[in-house]
C-alpha cells in the first residue's frame, strides 16, 4: 500500500464473512469498512486493515459476520399475550384471549409489548422488519422501535369488513385516510429507519376497493401494499365464492393489484396457477413456516414455497405473531423453511440452506422494497451487520458456514448487532438499554392487562 490511509467510523475485522453479494462470496478472514450509515469496503482483512483507519475497531475473532436478518411479517403489539393460547384450544377459541386483549390493551401496553418485540429481533440477529400494525397510532411505535435503534416498516391495523364491529378501524374512506395520513408522518426517507408502509388485514377483511385504492397509494408512494392471504382453507374458499370460481391470485389479478410491489403473507393454501401468476408478476410471498406449524395450517402439507422458488417468485420469511409462531426469530424460521418441506415430501434438497440464507435477507430486502440499501454487505449499502460470537460450540468446526448458521447455529452466540452504523448491541450487551429494567416493567404491564381482560390464565400442570 502507499501509506495513505483513508478514515473509516469503524471497522469490523477477522471475521467469517458471509457478504450476500451478487457472486455470493465469503471471505474466511474479511471485513467490513464502515463510514457515517454506509459501507465503504468490504473485502480480506489484510486489505481493509491497509487501506482504512477507524475511530472503532470490533475483531470479531473468527466469528461469523452477516448481514443482519430481515423478518418480513412481525406483529409488535401481540407480544404482551405471547403464549397464552393452550395447545389443546380450538381455532375457533382464539378469540377469547384475542379480543379482549385487543380491547383492553392500552398504548402504554402495545409500547412494552413492541419493546419486548424489538429487544428479541435484536437478540436473534434481525436488524430490518415488516410489521403488521397495531390498534395505536404508529408513531409511538415509531418511537419504540427508534428508541432501540432497529430499522423497520410500520403499520396501523387497517380492515374495512373488521370480525367484530368493536375492532373496526372506520369504512374504507376512513382506513384509506389512516393510511395515508401515516406515510405522511414517517415518510420513506434514504435517512430515516423507520418509515410507514401501506399494510392492512386482508384475508377477506379488506374490500376489494380498499385493496385496490391501497395498491395505488402504494404506488404513488413507492411503497409496498402488504396483507395476508391464504393462511388457511376457509381464506381459500371465502375468495372462490367471492371471485364467482376464481382464486384468490387470479381475483386480483383482475384487480390489478399484483406486482412487486405487493407482498402477501403465508400464502400457504395456493394453487399450481396461482404460483404461475405470482412468479409472472413479480409478487413477493412471505412465508412464515411456525405461524402454520405452531397451529397446523398445513404449510408443509400443501404449501408451494419450494416451487414458487423454483419459478423465481420472491419468498422472504416472516415470524408472525405471539400467539402464532410465539418467536421472533428469522434464523429459526430459515431452519424450518429449509427442512420442513423436505421432510414432508420425503425429497432432498426442496429448500437448500443457502436459499433460506437468501430469503432470510435479500429476498426480506426486496420484498420490502429496499434490495438498494439493505441485504448484503456491499459498499454503498446501509451498514447492517451482525457478528456471531466463535466461542460457542454450535459454531464448530464450522467448515461449512452456511449450513452451519442454517442448520447449527443458536441465536445466543448473536454478539454484536450493527444498525446504520451504530453498534446497539456489543458482547451481548444493548447499549442504549437497560435490558433488566425493560423486561420488569413489560411483565408488569403484561400481568395488569391479563386482570383487567378478566384472563384466567390457563395451565394444564398446577403452578403452585
Ligand atoms: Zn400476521
Amino acid at each position: 500500500m502507499s501509506g495513505m490511509s483513508l478514515p473509516a467510523d469503524l471497522l469490523v475485522l477477522h471475521g467469517k464473512l458471509i457478504s450476500m453479494d451478487a457472486q455470493r462470496r465469503i471471505y474466511s478472514d474479511g471485513a467490513v469498512a464502515v463510514q457515517g450509515n454506509r459501507i465503504v469496503a468490504v473485502g480480506p482483512s489484510t486489505e481493509v486493515v491497509a487501506a482504512y483507519t477507524a475511530k472503532e475497531t470490533i475483531d470479531a475473532r473468527g466469528g461469523v459476520v452477516q448481514p443482519g436478518f430481515v423478518d418480513s411479517h412481525v406483529h409488535l403489539s401481540q407480544h404482551l399475550g405471547r403464549g397464552i393460547i393452550p395447545d389443546l384450544w380450538p381455532e375457533e377459541r382464539e378469540h377469547e384471549h384475542w379480543l379482549p386483549y385487543w380491547l383492553n390493551l392500552s398504548e402504554e401496553d402495545a409500547e412494552a409489548s413492541t419493546m419486548l418485540a424489538c429487544l428479541e429481533m435484536v437478540r436473534n440477529g434481525t436488524t430490518t422488519f415488516c410489521d403488521h400494525g397495531g390498534k395505536f397510532c404508529g408513531e409511538s411505535t415509531a418511537a419504540v422501535v427508534n428508541r432501540v435503534g432497529l430499522r423497520g416498516m410500520i403499520s396501523e391495523i387497517c380492515w374495512d369488513i373488521p370480525p367484530y364491529p368493536s375492532v373496526g378501524t372506520g369504512d374504507t374512506d376512513a382506513c384509506l385516510q389512516r393510511l395515508e395520513r401515516l406515510t405522511q408522518v414517517l415518510p420513506k426517507r434514504a435517512d430515516v429507519r423507520v418509515w410507514a408502509g401501506v399494510s392492512m388485514a386482508g384475508m377477506g377483511r379488506c374490500s376489494d376497493r380498499l385493496l385496490v385504492e391501497g395498491k395505488h397509494l402504494a404506488d404513488r408512494l413507492n411503497l409496498i401494499l402488504d396483507f395476508h392471504q391464504s393462511f388457511a382453507s376457509g381464506d381459500v374458499a371465502q375468495y372462490w365464492k367471492h371471485a364467482h370460481g376464481k382464486t384468490a391470485i387470479e381475483h386480483f389479478a383482475n384487480l390489478g393489484i399484483l406486482g412487486e410491489n405487493l407482498q402477501l403473507v403465508h400464502m400457504i393454501h395456493t394453487e399450481d396457477s396461482e404460483v404461475a401468476l405470482l412468479a409472472a408478476t413479480r409478487t413477493n410471498v412471505v412465508h412464515c413456516p411456525a405461524a402454520s406449524t405452531r397451529v397446523g395450517r398445513g404449510v408443509s402439507r400443501v404449501g408451494r414455497f419450494p416451487e414458487m422458488l423454483a419459478q423465481g417468485v420472491n419468498v422472504a420469511l416472516g415470524s408472525d405473531s405471539g400467539n402464532y409462531s410465539d418467536f421472533f426469530d428469522v434464523g429459526r424460521q430459515a431452519y424450518l423453511a429449509s427442512t420442513i418441506h423436505r421432510e414432508a415430501r420425503g425429497l432432498m434438497p426442496t429448500i437448500s440452506a443457502h436459499e433460506a440464507l437468501e430469503m432470510a435477507t435479500l429476498n426480506g430486502a426486496r420484498s420490502l422494497g429496499v434490495l438498494d440499501a439493505i441485504g448484503s454487505l456491499e459498499v454503498g449499502k446501509k451498514a447492517d451487520i451482525v457478528i456471531h460470537s466463535n466461542c460457542r460450540p454450535e459454531w464448530h468446526p464450522g467448515l461449512n458456514v452456511v449450513n452451519s448458521l442454517i442448520y447449527s447455529a443458536q441465536s445466543v452466540a448473536v454478539d454484536t448487532v450493527i444498525v446504520d452504523g451504530e453498534v446497539i448491541l456489543r458482547g451481548g450487551q444493548f447499549r442504549r438499554l437497560n435490558e433488566e429494567e425493560e423486561y420488569r416493567r413489560i411483565d408488569a404491564l403484561a400481568q395488569q392487562l391479563h386482570r383487567r381482560m378478566g384472563f384466567k390464565i390457563p395451565s394444564r400442570w398446577p403452578v403452585i
